[in-house]
């Protein structure tokens, strides 16, 4: 790192703040004593999308960015790989070169007996087309872009705690090599210290938990399963979902809320998975194992059944299976708040901000470091640390403005959908109805127009509206 003042005592561990108020540090911990000491303007913990979004626009902003990422570069995420419009402008409005990824002109909905093709609109703010990139090749891209720009980019070094002072401000945090190969910059326990500190870490938002802000458990979490396959189709245009999940025999058991999918991801593979929600979070939910109703869920078994009902075309066979059928939680609809307080931001999956209307949380991720960047470069150039402070808490109010009342829908939404009966009547009688597909699909996706649009703009404004925010 370029920015050494190792080794150093608790003393020096003070934030040199172009930003946030110089508050002193308490003492550190014993096991900090004598360790190296590194100071930057902002910590980021994380180099999934939400970690590299922040990191690219705070260096193109000029602010001195250390991302620590415990993985290297390259490695797998559980994922279904899809990025939406919404998530395609984010890449646009970061410059990435995408030219090479795999394109896709809309969605392909099967379920209820219906066949749809609702192709993605190009609206005022949205592109028309979608892309769909292996979260080992789109997380490696997004890292190094954010290098390119001026990222200090350290992989191999894993975030053990926060470093807070007596009144629990986070002004850095304990760091240290990962088991794997730890960057050289890196070697050995070393305090971070910065006067913003940004949890990009994911849906286990370690820095945040330790800092005492807790999942909300009265929102909604979902739970996703996803495994490769070689497959004859792996360059088909079309996202396909399928949206007959059955809890038991097809037919004749209940419909789970949810969807599954069939994403062409490009070089002869296709991404295929399922996911489903419970308007609450709960311990039946985090292992992978779901619940409804109280009864568990066996995803194995519902994928199994679930893939049974795809057309051969596929070529879903055990034989073309890539790796493993594996599993992880969504974090929904703002699960865990506020999303800045006393130095310490969350951005992505660490701030719950998976959407509950089609579980997908990369567009929100890249948005977050986005707005996150905004308001720390603002915070930069105030002068006093009430300014600074005012400026930090812009970012929650921009989350809010752009996702909350939306958010509110969708926990409206979840706790429709978790009714069988509910579900049955989406796909047996919704989705013959195509203009009311195409309003369904602007708001599940987020590609609904925030100003002006269309008539299902306005609509969906007006009820964004109508409902508090989340
Ligand atoms: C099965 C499944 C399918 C999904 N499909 C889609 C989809 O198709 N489209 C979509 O938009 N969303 C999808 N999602 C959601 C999406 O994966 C997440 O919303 C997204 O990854 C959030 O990005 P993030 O940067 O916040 O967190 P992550 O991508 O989880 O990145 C967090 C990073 O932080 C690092 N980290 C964690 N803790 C530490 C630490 N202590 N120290 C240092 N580094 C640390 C991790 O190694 C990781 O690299 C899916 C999720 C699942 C489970």
């Amino acid at each position: 790192m370029a920015r050494s003042t190792a080794p150093a005592s608790a003393a020096t561990a003070a934030p040199d703040a172009p930003v946030a108020p110089p508050a002193p540090l308490a003492p550190l911990s014993t096991a900090s004593q004598g360790r190296r000491v590194e100071t930057a303007d902002v910590i980021v913990v994380g180099a999934g999308p939400a970690g590299a979004s922040a990191a690219y626009h705070l260096a193109v902003l000029g602010l001195d960015v250390v991302v620590l990422e415990r993985q290297e570069l390259g490695r797998d995420k559980v994922c279904g790989d899809g990025l939406t419009p919404s998530a395609v402008r984010e890449l646009v409005r970061m410059g990435v070169d995408t030219s090479s990824w795999q394109r896709n002109t809309g969605l392909r909905v099967v379920g209820g007996g219906h066949l749809l093709h609702v192709p993605w609109p190009e609206t005022p703010t949205l592109p028309s087309y979608g892309l769909a990139r292996r979260r080992a090749e789109l997380d490696r891209d997004l890292a190094e872009h954010a290098a390119k720009a001026g990222a200090r980019l350290l992989t191999g070094v894993s975030v053990t705690a926060p470093v807070t002072t007596r009144s629990g401000r986070v002004v850095g945090v304990e760091a240290r090599p990962s088991a794997r190969a730890a960057h050289p910059c890196l070697t050995s326990p070393t305090t971070v210290t910065a006067p913003v500190v940004i949890d990009a870490g994911g849906v286990s938002a370690r820095l945040a938990t330790a800092a005492g802000r807790l999942r909300d458990s009265a929102r909604p979490l979902g739970v996703a399963v996803r495994a490769y396959f070689r497959s004859p189709r792996a360059d088909d245009a079309w996202m396909e979902s399928r949206l007959e999940l059955w809890d038991g025999p097809p037919g004749r058991s209940d419909l789970l809320p949810g969807y599954g999918w069939l994403w062409p991801v490009g070089d002869g593979l296709v991404n295929v998975g399922l996911g489903s929600v419970s308007s609450r979070s709960s311990s039946r939910l985090s292992s992978g194992a779901g619940s409804r109703a109280g009864a568990r869920i066996d995803y194995k078994a519902v994928f199994g059944r679930w893939m049974a009902a795809v057309p051969p075309s596929w070529g879903l066979t055990p034989d073309n299976q890539v790796g493993r059928l594996a599993s992880a939680a969504l974090p929904m609809a703002f699960n865990r708040k506020p999303h800045y307080a006393e130095g310490l931001m969350l951005l992505g999956d660490a701030g719950g901000m998976v959407s509950p209307f089609n579980g997908e949380g990369i567009a929100q991720a890249l948005m977050s470091g986005r707005l996150a960047a905004e308001s720390v470069a603002q915070a930069s150039a105030r002068s006093t640390a009430a300014g600074r402070e005012q400026a930090l808490a812009q970012y929650p109010l921009a989350l809010r403005a752009e996702l909350g009342g939306y958010y509110t829908l969708g926990r409206v939404f979840v706790s429709l959908i978790e009714h069988p009966e509910v579900m049955r009547l989406c796909t047996r009688h919704g989705l013959g109805r195509k203009h009311l597909m195409r309003l369904v699909t602007k708001l599940l996706s987020d590609g609904w127009e925030r100003r002006g649009g269309d008539a299902a703009d306005h609509l969906i404004q007006t009820l964004t509206r109508m409902v508090p925010a989340a």
